[in-house]
């Protein structure tokens, strides 16, 4: 009989791939959210649809299951994540929390846990020339508040429960993944999707806004390497916090320039210096990854950007918002 796994956050972007690549890979899936994904059916072969911030909720979430790939979050991109802290923290916590217990009581073997680069203190990443980002840089802690501040707390709960319960935990820093079928527009989308849509509705020649002067720098991951990498840690024998990004340091200005270079325009760039532009630098130090994988993510950012500029240019295309294809 085929492993039974467990997907929360299954309706979202991350989760909606990740369910995709394990039934490919043979396993039986269950994904829960509280929402379906929003852009096609789920490969899952049950879909529930549980508010997993209540408890009996999360049991009947891990019922039978052997595996929780633990993906669920009350989320979204640096305009959403500084705007809402007590909802994002709340949230999550008690999904956290509940979730975790449940796949302990119902006898789940392993949880691997989807935690983020926004652990990392502030006080780190204060430059845009960055010192990458290695797993024990963490602490002394001073991270986002609310949404790394809870993912901080839930990194060290896994930790308790694999000493205490000799319960096993997977935790993964993710680094800004990005990738068709993930959110564009309403709020909760990040930079390389919000940029991808500014492009896909400027016409040539035309300025398009940009948050914060341009020159913050970050590693964007594509999200098949991110689905492979989350497969690849819960398979692996390590049970502390690992980095999963690329290394590929860019500015958000050289982020504009290579979806307009993608999408063949000329644009010219608006500085919106009063937008939330999250920490100054940051990077993902992949030595431990590597040591721990023997992988790390192949897929350089132009080669990413391409499926996802055209992707979210078909969708506005769709809805009848974009002129024409480049
Ligand atoms: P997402 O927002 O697309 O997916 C999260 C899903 O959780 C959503 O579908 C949402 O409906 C669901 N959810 C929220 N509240 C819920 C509840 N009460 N009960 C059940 N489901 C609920 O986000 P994503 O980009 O797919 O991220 C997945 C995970 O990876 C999250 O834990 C996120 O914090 C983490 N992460 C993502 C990134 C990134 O760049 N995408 C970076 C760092 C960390």
């Amino acid at each position: 009989m085929s492993t039974r796994v467990l997907v929360t956050g299954a309706g979202g972007f991350i989760g909606h791939h990740l369910v995709k690549y394990l039934v490919a890979q043979g396993y039986w899936v269950r994904g829960v959210d509280i929402e379906h994904p929003e852009y096609e059916p789920s490969a899952a072969h049950e879909f529930e649809l549980l508010d997993l911030r209540r408890f009996d909720n999360c049991l009947i979430a891990t019922r039978g299951i052997d595996e929780v790939y633990h993906l669920a979050a009350d989320m979204g991109g640096i305009g959403y994540i500084t705007a809402f802290h007590a909802d994002i923290a709340r949230n999550s916590a008690m999904i956290n929390l509940h979730t975790l217990e449940a796949a302990r009581l119902s006898g789940t073997k392993r949880l691997l846990f989807s935690s983020s680069a926004c652990v990392y203190p502030q006080y780190r990443q204060k430059n845009p020339e960055v010192t990458n980002l290695k797993e024990e840089d963490a602490y002394p802690a001073e991270p986002e508040e609310g949404y790394g501040t809870e993912k901080l707390f839930m990194e060290s709960l896994c930790q308790y429960y694999h000493e205490d319960y000799g319960f096993e935990t997977r935790v993964i820093r993710f680094h800004n993944v990005y990738g068709p079928l993930g959110t564009f527009e309403g709020g909760k989308e990040k930079a390389p999707a919000a940029i991808c849509r500014k492009v896909a509705l400027a016409s040539d020649g035309d300025e398009i806004e940009v948050w914060g002067d341009g020159e913050q720098t970050r590693s964007f991951m594509h999200v098949d390497d991110c689905v492979k990498g989350i497969y690849r840690i819960m398979r692996s024998d390590y049970s502390g916090p690992l980095n999963l990004g690329t290394d590929e340091l860019v500015t958000v200005n050289q982020l504009v320039d290579l979806v307009a270079e993608t999408a063949g325009k000329r644009l010219i760039k608006r500085h919106d210096l009063s937008k939330p532009q999250g920490v100054r630098g940051r990077n993902s130090d992949n030595t431990k990854l590597y040591q721990v994988l023997g992988w790390e993510p192949q897929i350089s950012l132009r080669e990413g950007l391409e499926p996802t500029y055209h992707w979210i240019e078909s969708e506005l295309w769709r809805a009848g918002r974009v002129p024409e294809f480049a």
